[in-house]
């Protein structure tokens, strides 16, 4: 399969031949379409299969023809930990590069005054780790209230760390219809029982 019948757009399709990419992996092959389409994604996979691409490609497409106003995010990336929040914006930007789009990271290290300033101004996406997020949120930096897309990774990772009512507490806090792209290596009970409660008619792809 080639990534041209996925359905991305042309300058996406020129990023990823830049990236070097022929064909994508199965799990992008499954999601993508997917994604674009509007739905709900369940997708079990382990890093190293190509899953970055498979959320953040649909995600640029998705977000191309709109518009980021102050402190109201449209898309939000939830990550375990910072090196991996890193890596994903980099992705991003990547991917990106032949759009307007940017990205705020928000996570511990991270000086507070230049995300909020960017904040300010208007981000399409936030790329964060959950704690740090929630500090912002609490503190009036940014609104929930304009996610489309949230991006929920390594989820398996998220209980090891002991972040899943945090998760919780931010599902809760997304009131707008939105669409969710949910990824975990694993199914234990905790995380079976969020995407229970949290996606709706989700597709399932295990690879
Ligand atoms: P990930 O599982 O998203 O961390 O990706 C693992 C590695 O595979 C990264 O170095 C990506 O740049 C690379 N990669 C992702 N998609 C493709 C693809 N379709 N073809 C070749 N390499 C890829």
């Amino acid at each position: 399969m080639s990534f041209e019948v996925l359905g991305l757009s042309e300058e996406l399709l020129s990023a990823v031949s830049d990236a070097g990419y022929t064909k994508p992996t199965e799990i992008q092959a499954k999601t993508i379409p997917s994604a674009l389409m509007g739905r709900d994604v369940l997708g079990i996979a382990q890093t190293g299969t190509g899953k970055t691409a498979s959320f953040t490609l649909p995600m640029i497409d998705i977000l191309a023809n709109g518009r980021s106003r102050a402190r109201m995010p449209r898309s939000l990336i939830l990550e375990p930990t910072r090196e991996l929040a890193v890596q994903v914006a980099e992705n991003f930007d990547n991917y990106g590069k032949n759009h307007k789009l940017n990205h705020a990271l928000i996570m511990g290290g991270v000086n507070f005054g230049d995300q909020e300033k960017l904040l300010d101004k208007g981000v399409d996406v936030i790329i964060a780790t959950p704690g740090r997020l929630l500090d912002l949120f609490e503190r009036g930096k940014f609104l929930m209230t304009g996610i489309e897309i949230l991006v929920i990774d390594e989820a398996d990772r998220m209980l090891d760390m002991g972040f899943i009512p945090d998760i919780e507490k931010i599902f809760k806090l997304i009131t707008k219809n939105h669409q969710t792209l949910f990824f975990s290596a694993t199914m234990a009970p905790p995380i079976a029982r969020l995407t229970e409660q949290f996606l709706s008619d989700p597709k399932k792809i295990e690879v």
